[in-house]
């Protein structure tokens, strides 16, 4: 992280300030950006009857399907 250089395509250094990278809860891949003022909770798969996830996705380094609640 900081500022190291990584051959990524060219963002407006605006978006990246508004966004904060959420890691995969197990392997730490970076899987989803969250913004700044959004408060998510990571919903592993078995948990999904007990809080029902607003959204799906899946880190694509594991493999791991995740659900997302968004909190506020
Ligand atoms: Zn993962």
């Amino acid at each position: 992280m900081g500022k190291a250089h990584v051959a990524m395509p060219r963002v407006k250094s605006n978006d990246l300030r508004n966004r904060k990278p959420v890691p995969c809860p197990k392997c730490g891949h970076r899987f989803i950006d969250r913004a700044l003022s959004t408060v998510i909770k990571i919903i592993a798969l078995l948990e999904y009857s007990q809080a029902e996830p607003d959204l799906y996705a899946k880190c694509y380094n594991c493999g791991t399907e995740l659900g997302i609640r968004k909190l506020g």
